[in-house]
């Protein structure tokens, strides 16, 4: 049967692959799958209203009542959907970080934790069936719900110091990328008493101020506002803001690595246990867990991985290096709003962000990625598999880690594109590169014997992550 979902919930470009009447089978699939009351929430794409009314008929085709949130970052309609009894689930009109053209239909358990790939295998089964429509006295209704946003951020400042927070005066520059967060965060910066000066809040759905993935390319008014108005710190999320990345008050961008480190060594500080993130993660977590005497779990990459292995551990906290962090005590799912709220508690309490900083080790990484034919992921996995596993200690949760003395180099089909990844990282920079190449090399090479044409196979992106330092 062919996949709907990808790692993310089912995403496509309006009207090309995400067409309404896709959206309506949808609706109509999740409505059948979930059988009772269902909350959906959109970000501020311009296609939102579009997607968002037709997978609502579907559902209430199939007899299903639905309550409209309207705007709402991800984890504030999760945090809806698991306080609410009664609620058999959520739904999600997202692309995320995707641009502007793209849209998402994203599905949450009753629970409020992202649907489990078996929730999508019964909803993709319902979607490619025939579903049949209920008699014209059992269609669903509709309730529109205003105040989700609201509670949502007084249960963010519940899980944190507000007094400290409060009482060290705190000024921010906070960066909605004009998305799902443009009134929650900077609500919940007012009533945690933080000055605040806002760029791109406001909804609008072609996100003009710049693409909503929160790197540092895309953040340089961040940085340089966070600077030129002498802020403590700069925050920034992404488009349905259930990621969150910070900016020092040098106006420097902070990598999801270095936050989630010290974000870890905070929540250990208060309570020590075990700390969830996946292997692509920089050692700088594991080095910075292990010193704060917590234990680090490696998990697969991908955040509802990350959330079930933390409640299986029963760890406090989790987290991935894009910025996505799970905090138990809230929830089981990636919270933009309660990461700011963290960081900001942690600033408040040991000092500047820099400064928190500075005594950390420094790792480089090196990130590539190749054109891979679906085909060809296995073979080549294989092949690199049959390469380094007699001379090298090696890791297979997710792909392919290969452990050396100085570093690592994880190798691994990405789950949704037809590319390849290579992840190098290293305290020696020269080492990190090079190996980053060799693994280049071997993949390119094979995929050449292979059949791929040479052309196809040259290198998409190469990046050099700066160092991890300050
Ligand atoms: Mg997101």
């Amino acid at each position: 049967m062919t996949r709907l979902f990808g790692t993310n919930g089912v995403r496509g470009v309006i009207n090309k692959d995400m067409t309404s009447q896709l959206a309506l089978q949808m609706g109509k699939a999740i409505g059948t799958h979930m059988g009772g009351a269902v909350a959906i929430a959109t970000d501020t794409r311009t296609s939102a209203e579009m997607v968002k009314t037709a997978v609502m008929s579907g559902m209430m085709a199939v007899g299903c009542d639905v309550l409209d949130l309207g705007v709402l970052p991800t984890p504030a309609i999760q945090y809806f959907v698991k306080t609410h009894e009664g609620i058999m689930g959520g739904v999600m009109i997202t692309a995320s970080h995707n641009p502007p053209e793209y849209n998402g239909i994203k599905c949450i358990a009753a629970d409020g934790t992202e649907a489990s790939r078996r929730d999508e295998e019964r909803i993709e089964e319902f979607f490619f069936s025939e579903i049949p429509n209920r008699p014209w006295n059992q269609t669903g209704g509709m309730e529109r719900v205003y105040s989700a946003g609201d509670v949502y951020i007084d249960a963010v400042i519940g899980c944190v110091d507000s007094e400290a927070i409060r009482n060290a005066r705190l000024r921010v520059c906070l960066d909605c990328a004009n998305g799902a967060s443009y009134e929650t965060s900077p609500l919940l910066m007012k009533k945690l008493g933080v000055g605040v000066t806002t760029l791109n809040a406001n909804a609008q759905g072609e996100f003009p101020g710049h693409l909503s993935e929160p790197t540092e390319e895309n953040l340089k008014n961040l940085m340089s506002l966070t600077k030129a108005t002498k802020s403590n710190l700069g925050i920034a999320h992404d488009g349905d803001a259930d990621r969150c990345v910070f900016v020092t008050s040098q106006g420097r961008y902070v990598s999801g690595d270095k936050s989630l480190a010290l974000i870890a060594k905070f929540e250990l500080s208060k309570k020590k246990g075990k700390v969830v993130t996946p292997v692509s993660s920089s050692s700088l977590v594991e080095d910075v867990v292990n010193e704060a005497g917590g234990i680090i779990k490696y998990t697969a990459v991908g955040s509802p991985i990350v959330a079930r292995k933390m409640m299986e551990y029963e760890a406090g906290f989790g987290g991935e290096e894009n910025g996505g962090l799970i905090f138990a005590e809230h929830q089981y799912c990636r919270d933009g709003a309660l990461a700011a709220a963290k960081m900001l508690e942690c600033v408040a309490k040991n000092g500047p962000l820099h400064t928190q900083l500075s005594s950390f080790p420094v790792y480089y990484t090196d990130k590539r990625k190749i054109y891979c034919p679906n085909e060809h992921k296995q073979p080549l996995m294989d092949h690199i598999k049959t390469k380094y596993s007699p001379d090298y200690r090696t890791d297979i949760t997710d792909g392919l880690k290969v452990l050396f003395d100085n570093g690592w180099v994880l190798a691994r089909p990405s789950g949704t594109e037809t590319i390849f990844r290579i992840f190098s990282e290293s305290k020696d920079e020269e080492q990190a590169k090079a190996r980053a190449a060799e693994f280049e090399d071997t993949a390119r090479g094979f995929l050449l014997k292979a059949g791929v044409p040479a052309e196809e196979i040259a290198p998409v992106v190469k990046k050099r992550r700066a160092p991890v330092k300050k």
